[in-house]
């Protein structure tokens, strides 16, 4: 049987895999030249970027993909745990580092911000719970199948449900569990791994905690791109078939049955088609004749960013990996992207340098700087006057913090904002993550990984379920693999 598949961002490649292993012809349409979506990088000046994606967890995601592999292969995918997940800096002058081992995390914060180690050890215990009994029900199974709820791994997440913390948003979950205004601050963080707003979004993303603090987080020894790189020799090695510069102009449907794509004007037939695209785009374009679910098409989007790449001309030995200059007044940040729709005075700054792990990723006595604001998505904001704007603060927070002007030190630069993010992965808005977890109810009212009434139609990526992020695009394509015909 043939499958076809309309975009090659990591949603899309792994259910190539997948559909290939399970025996299906599969033709992967992209309409870049290149493959990865956000997952891409590139190259400016001697210096190399990942361009989106810089925090890993649960990489046994991927090594299962890998696994697949035609047996004549030999593809690799090295990586490593990180001891360190991320260093903290405040405008007081407080510095902490969050290690990936809980009892060493702990006795930092008992060390820099005077709070037992307990509280730390207690809490990750606490999002370990939450995140190991929702898993098998919120992310790795169909929620529209009824025999997702009949299947004896999800009876235990239905009975636990109260203890989830879905009545309550993160920020009160974590202001009552935590003793700190900078732990809250720390941990109210987590919601933007699905761009959400903390002072919203349910207590039961606190768990989120668990994959970067408990689990660990990781590192792929050539960067992040090399996710993209390997999964496509995967997928090659099974016999998939990539076609780049090849935008799907429509998805060819008869009676209730999927028939194929249109593809710069050509008919492209298959037993069933997956749309890696963002769920918007495809029903108002590729679907266009269908009925619309507007309900779930016209949920509130997830938070988009403004990225600066910038190379820079010297090194800073108290930056790490992943670093977080925060923002004075979080409440209010959150309240400018979500409330006010556009981007607060003062935000968080995350700047990762992959450099540090990866020297040939800068020339010499250099480093990479992947500096990242989250800022609303886009709604027809006038980015052309907001983006100068925020570069300028993003500089003075630094130097406040740092002590050192890096204006001076940018040797090159690049800007990635909504607009972009959206021409260039067609994601509605230039959303990150498809919509946003504000909702208690959002696990449900993201779009099935199937259609409901056309057979053969199939939805992967980050705006469908179980939701935006490398590890739930995989899994999008792992549900999709459970719920296809064999081939
Ligand atoms: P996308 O990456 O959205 O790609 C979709 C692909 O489909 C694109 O290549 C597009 O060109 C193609 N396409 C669309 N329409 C068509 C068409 N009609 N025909 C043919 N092709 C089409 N996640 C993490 O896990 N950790 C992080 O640290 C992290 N940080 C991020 C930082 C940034 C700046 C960004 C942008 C994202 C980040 N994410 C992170 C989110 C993560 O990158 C995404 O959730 C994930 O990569 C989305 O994959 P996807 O499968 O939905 O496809």
């Amino acid at each position: 049987m043939k499958a076809v598949i309309v975009g090659a961002g990591i949603g899309g490649i792994a259910t190539s895999i997948r559909l290939a292993k399970k025996g299906y012809e599969v033709d992967v349409f992209e309409q870049n030249s290149y493959p990865g979506g956000k997952l891409s990088v590139f190259e400016q000046d001697g210096f190399r970027f990942d361009a989106g994606p810089s925090l890993f967890t649960l990489p046994e995601l991927v090594d299962d993909l890998v696994a697949l592999q035609n047996k004549d292969h030999k593809i690799d995918f090295p990586y490593k745990k990180l001891d360190e997940s991320c260093r903290y800096f405040w405008e007081d002058g407080k510095r902490l580092t969050a290690y990936t081992d809980p009892k060493k995390f702990g006795a930092e914060v008992e060390e820099v911000l005077d709070i037992p180690a307990k509280v730390i050890i207690d809490y990750l215990k606490n999002a370990e719970f939450k995140y190991e009994k929702s898993a098998k029900l919120f992310l790795e199974k169909s929620l529209h199948k009824s025999s997702t709820f009949l299947s004896k791994e999800v009876l235990p997440a239905l009975l636990g449900i109260y203890k989830f913390g879905l009545f309550e948003s993160m920020n009160q979950v974590n202001e009552s569990k935590l003793k700190h205004p900078k732990l809250v601050q720390l941990f109210n963080r987590f919601a933007t791994y699905n761009g959400s707003d903390p002072y919203q979004a349910p207590g039961i993303l606190t768990s989120i905690a668990n994959l970067e603090l408990n689990r660990g987080t990781f590192y792929p020894e050539d960067g992040m791109y090399q996710i993209t790189d390997t999964l496509c020799k995967v997928a090659e090695s099974l016999g998939v078939n990539f076609h780049f510069n090849a935008g799907v102009e429509k998805i060819m449907i008869e009676g209730n049955d999927a028939k194929g794509v249109k593809v710069n004007g050509d008919f492209i037939y298959s037993d069933l088609v997956v749309s890696n695209m963002d769920i918007y785009p495809t029903y108002k374009k590729l679907l266009s004749d269908q009925k619309q679910p507007e309900n779930i098409l016209n949920q509130e989007r997830s938070s988009s960013a403004l990225i600066f790449y910038w190379g820079i001309d010297r090194e800073f030995s108290e930056l790490g990996l992943h670093n977080i200059f925060f923002s004075d007044d979080y409440h209010q940040e959150f309240h400018h992207i979500f409330k006010t729709k556009t981007i607060a005075p003062d935000p968080t700054i995350y700047v990762n340098i992959t450099s540090k792990h990866t020297p040939s990723d800068a020339p010499e006595g250099m480093e990479n700087w992947f500096v990242m604001v989250n800022v609303p998505s886009n709604s027809g904001q006038d980015w052309d006057h907001l983006i100068p704007e925020i570069k300028g603060s993003v500089l003075e927070k630094l130097q406040r913090i740092l002590g050192v002007d890096i204006a001076q030190h940018i040797k090159t630069e690049s800007i990635l904002e909504p607009r972009t993010i959206e021409s260039k992965t067609s994601s509605y808005q230039g959303a990150l993550y498809g919509s946003s977890s504000n909702n208690r109810y959002s696990a449900f009212l993201r779009h099935p990984n199937f259609h409901q009434k056309i057979k053969g139609l199939y939805f992967s990526g980050g705006s469908v379920h179980p939701g935006g992020g490398i590890p739930l695009c995989l899994l999008s394509a792992k549900i999709i693999d459970d719920l296809s015909p064999a081939s």
